[in-house]
């Protein structure tokens, strides 16, 4: 979500006659965006910041610093203390004053200007001039499309819904006009974002006649849309899975055969405790009913260990569970404190030792599992979306197969922005190699 926020940003300076720069150091104005969704993340853009501000000095240039995105909203004020430097501190709901900000701070970089309010109003995300892109210089298989903003969850370790606000929604047509525009430019695969998806225009927009949520309507209003071949979206809520749901996989050839559902937890003491509103053994349901409309389902999830209270019991729970999901991929996260959350406040904090000990036994189970499943892919067929060069050997390119697993492959640059198939001949920790099948 911040890199699609960002993307908008840029576009939005772009056309104001501003150029990107590739590397930091040739930028005379610095926007870094933020996250607070664990402590670490927080002080990663802080000591970025840092550093960025010290490498000016340094070199006696004379740059403009902005931090935005939720570190900024959270932290606020007090950036300015512990950035000195700083010229900008703005919250996730100003962003359309930034290019304003930015052209004073041109003029008179002695100003230090903090906003941060506004975190009722309507998401500034949704107001035109920040729902713009940047217009690729290379060719883009895929892109992101914002379709809510915020979140009413109150997950009870979570900064979110403090950071973001509340669930808002932008409406089917709009969201549609944006993919048919994406689809002219040669974009195949949709990427739909928002906090919980799944209540995607649960105010706003009524369930169908035949039982379809806002959520199933858009899906089936952007499979449509001629020249879309992929449908991906994140992140979903376990308790958005409902049948109509689960059916469109069935039903909506474009929807890929990929879901990133988080679990959080194997026992129901703790999801209760984290007002998940699910059981372990209805999250296992909703895998096994997505496994049964689509076997070849590639299924991801995040897990927080060491929520307060958490006992070996409840831990042992978690392990149970991650063996009775196979999970392709799973994201592992020690619990970090969030101020001003619910679950900051219990007692019964779990010990670093002990959390770095229960992520650490989780990891090795989670990779061996991923490990057969990956083994298992040598010797298929998978249809990929060419990305582009791959990150690690730019003389290899990359895909994602509909399962959602890197592919890497030796080909042709014109072939990024395609769609072909690659038999798969080993495999990696995360990803796959493949070489083309020609029809
Ligand atoms: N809206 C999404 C993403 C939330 S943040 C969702 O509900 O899935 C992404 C992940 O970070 C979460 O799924 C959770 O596993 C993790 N996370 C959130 N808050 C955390 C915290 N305080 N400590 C550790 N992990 C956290
Ligand atoms: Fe946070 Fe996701 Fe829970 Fe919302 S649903 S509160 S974003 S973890």
């Amino acid at each position: 979500m911040n890199k699609r926020d960002s993307e908008a940003l840029a576009a939005c300076f772009a056309e104001r006659g501003y150029s990107i720069q590739e590397k930091e150091q040739d930028a005379d104005i610095i926007l870094l965006n933020t996250c607070s969704v664990r402590d670490g993340a927080e002080h990663k853009a802080v000591g970025k910041m840092q550093m960025l501000i010290a490498q000016a000095r340094l070199h006696k240039e004379k740059k403009i610093f902005g931090i935005m995105g939720c570190a900024a909203q959270v932290l606020g004020e007090s950036l300015v203390h512990d950035l000195p430097g700083i010229h900008l501190v703005i919250g996730t709901h100003r962003y359309h004053r930034i290019p304003e900000y930015l052209e004073a701070l041109l003029k008179d970089s002695s100003k230090v200007i903090v906003d941060c309010s506004g975190i009722t109003e309507k998401p500034v995300s949704f107001q035109n001039h920040l729902l713009q892109r940047v217009s690729p210089n290379t060719i883009q298989a895929s892109a992101f499309v914002n379709i809510m903003h915020g979140c009413n969850q109150y997950c009870t370790y979570c900064i979110v819904p403090y950071t973001r606000g509340h669930e808002f929604s932008r409406s089917i047509e709009e969201i549609v006009h944006e993919c048919e525009a994406l689809a002219k430019e040669g974009i195949k695969e949709i990427i739909l974002l928002g906090q919980i998806v799944t209540n995607f225009g649960k105010r706003e927009i009524h369930v169908s006649e035949d039982g379809k949520t806002p959520f199933v309507q858009l899906l089936d209003a952007i499979h449509e849309i001629e020249g879309i071949e992929r449908i991906r979206f994140t992140a979903p809520h376990p308790k958005g899975y409902g049948d109509d749901l689960i059916e469109s996989y069935q039903r909506l050839p474009k929807l890929c055969q990929s879901a990133h559902i988080p679990v959080q937890s194997g026992s129901n003491r703790i999801l209760k405790e984290m007002h998940r509103g699910y059981t372990g053994e209805h999250f296992l349901e909703i895998l096994s009913k997505l496994r049964n409309v689509q076997p070849s389902m590639g299924i991801a999830t995040d897990i927080i260990v060491g929520f307060p209270g958490e006992t070996d019991e409840d831990f042992q729970k978690t392990l149970e569970l991650v063996r009775k999901a196979r999970f392709d991929n799973a994201f592992l996260f020690k619990y970090s404190p969030r101020e001003g959350t619910p679950a900051a406040k219990m007692p019964n904090q779990v010990p670093m030792r002990i959390k770095e000990e229960r992520h650490a036994e989780l990891m090795r189970v989670v990779n061996e599992l991923s490990a057969e499943i990956f083994q298992q892919m040598i010797g298929k067929t998978v249809e990929v979306l060419v990305e582009g060069p791959s990150r690690r050997n730019p003389n290899r390119l990359q895909g994602r197969s509909r399962c959602n697993k890197i592919v890497l492959f030796e080909g042709d640059k014109d072939w990024i922005g395609t769609i072909r198939r690659f038999r798969i001949t080993r495999s990696g920790q995360y990803s796959l190699y493949g070489e083309e099948v020609k029809n």
